[in-house]
């Protein structure tokens, strides 16, 4: 576990100058509302053409080109950072394998950059809006396993969860401890 790679901002993800940031896609890749529709916006249309080739390659895929819980990863076009990684997150209805396969979105896209040898990832409160997942629990699915996968991934030295909502921040603040 190591804390001291862990970082907390309030803010909009597509400003951030970091190797990566992530995108709570869905899983047709064709992008989407809120954050999603955010940073298509301020990457480009170059963004969703390179999103439809991944998801015409990966047709015949169960539960879609990028089901829930899987990852992929894009160049960033005119956003600020360098790679994009487009996870996808559950549907919050309570009961199924909701937190196993947000946890399977941190860890992919951990996974992911560490194998493009990137060093810092931003992160998204995914699943936390229109996908209705519950931001306590959602929060501690987050920041658990990004603390357990870091110990497999020594080349990535910083992870940001940005928060863009006020409840949010308050919960991460409470997780991420220095
Ligand atoms: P999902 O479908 O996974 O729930 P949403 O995009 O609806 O995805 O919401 C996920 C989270 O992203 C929410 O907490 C929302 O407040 C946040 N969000 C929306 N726009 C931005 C942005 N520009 N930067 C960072 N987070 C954002």
């Amino acid at each position: 576990m190591d804390n001291a790679k862990l970082e907390l901002i309030r803010g909009d993800i597509t400003r951030l100058n970091v190797d990566a940031i992530v995108n709570a896609a869905n899983s047709s890749l064709a992008g989407g509302g809120g954050v999603d529709g955010a940073i298509h916006r301020a990457a480009g249309p170059e963004l969703l053409a390179e999103c439809i080739q991944i998801a015409q390659s990966r047709r015949g895929v169960p539960g879609g080109p990028c089901p829930a819980g899987d990852a992929v990863i894009t160049a960033a076009y005119r956003l600020p950072c360098r790679h994009v990684i487009h996870t996808v997150g559950p549907v919050w209805h309570e009961g199924g394998r909701e937190a196993e396969l947000l946890a399977s979105c941190y860890r992919k896209s951990l996974l992911l950059a560490a194998g493009a040898g990137l060093e810092s990832v931003a992160f998204p409160n995914i699943s936390t809006g229109v996908y209705g997942y519950p931001k306590d629990l959602a929060a501690e699915v987050a920041v658990g396993t990004v603390r357990k996968t870091l110990d497999e991934t020594p080349g990535i030295k910083r992870v940001i969860f940005v928060c863009f909502d006020g409840e949010n921040y308050a919960i991460y603040s409470r997780l991420v401890r220095y």
